[in-house]
């Protein structure tokens, strides 16, 4: 029997488990607040942060929403950035990628506070993360440890194989999993566009975590029986229904799940748990910026 591991529930509970902090913080008078900055007309990216700050009010964080035409100058939201970090009642900000190709994003990655940095792509909260001292987990690899330990699935000396090092996803991905701590302590190895013979290498695995962009590139005959597979990919093919497209994973799931134990699907796995774990950053950066307690 193949587990099928629901993002959805276990994104129902993280979001449950952050009441209580909310209201701890809603006893100091604090509300939480989350800037959202769209500067961009891409569908993909506007329905992202619309569901990012729907999110936001079903649980009690204020959404401050900031849309720039994409013409506008870089300049123009450097400040916005600036303004930002210095407004009280924003304790997260998130500046939705890609940015046009005028701006360089990574400058705009280092404007942002570094306290303020939900989404941990700051250089300062990353050498924080690979030190071992995470301030905030960038929210996808974090929501894949989530899923991880509430399918009770150990990374303990786990075989994982992470394909994709990206800066948002594989690479802090494999940084969570060496971590000697829990939900890590895992042996891992990083497969990328050059890797020589990936099947051979997701054949080894315990879990494989498949980030690459690439519509059902992990197929059934590339795992272990008995594998855990956690699917990051979200891709847009051609289909023949009303919308003209249909979203699948980066594993060819029917055949994945022949061999695995267990498995996550598209959607309904990791995308509802980036969401939560945003939530949760920003839940952290607030309790963190006003000094309340709260158990996160
Ligand atoms: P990137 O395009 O930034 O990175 C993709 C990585 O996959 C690269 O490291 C690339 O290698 C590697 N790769 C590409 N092709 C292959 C291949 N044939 N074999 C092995 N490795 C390959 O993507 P992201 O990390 O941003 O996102 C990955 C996927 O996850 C996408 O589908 C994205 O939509 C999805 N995603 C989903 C989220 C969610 O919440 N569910 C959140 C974020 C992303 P190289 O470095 O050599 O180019």
């Amino acid at each position: 029997m193949t587990t099928i591991i629901d993002g959805n529930a276990v994104a129902e509970e993280i979001r449950d488990g952050l009441a209580d902090a909310i209201d701890a913080l809603d006893e100091a008078g604090v509300k939480p607040g989350l800037a959202t900055v769209l500067m961009s007309d891409d569908p993909a990216s506007e329905t992202y942060v619309s569901m990012k700050q729907r999110d936001c009010e079903e649980v009690g964080i204020e959404a401050f929403d900031y849309e720039l035409d994409p013409e506008t100058p870089a300049d123009e939201l450097y400040s916005l950035v600036d303004d930002l970090n210095d407004d009280d009642e924003v304790h997260g900000i998130l500046v939705q990628m890609p940015v046009p190709d005028h701006v360089d994003d990574r400058t705009v990655l280092r404007r942002i506070d570094p306290a303020k940095d939900v989404d941990g792509f700051h250089p300062e909260n990353v050498g924080r993360l690979v030190a071992g001292d995470a301030r905030f987990k960038p929210c996808t690899p974090h929501g894949v440890q989530k899923l991880l330990d509430a399918a009770d699935v150990e990374t303990e000396g786990a075989d994982v194989v992470v394909v994709g090092r990206s800066d948002i996803v594989g690479k802090p991905m494999a940084n969570l999993l060496i971590q000697k701590a829990e939900g890590g302590n895992a042996t891992v190895t990083v497969c990328h566009s050059r890797t020589d013979d990936l099947a051979a290498k997701t054949r080894e695995a315990d879990i494989v975590v498949a980030a690459a962009g690439v519509p059902e590139l992990v197929t059934g005959d590339m795992l272990s029986e008995g594998v855990v597979v956690i699917d990051v990919g979200v891709n847009r093919v051609d289909a023949d229904n009303e919308k003209g497209y249909e979203l699948v994973g980066d594993v060819e799931f029917e055949s994945a799940k022949e061999k695995a134990s267990a498995i996550t699907p598209v959607p309904g796995g990791v995308g509802p748990m980036t969401r939560a774990m945003l939530l949760w950053n920003t839940v952290k950066a607030a309790a963190e910026a006003e000094g309340v307690d709260v158990d996160l």
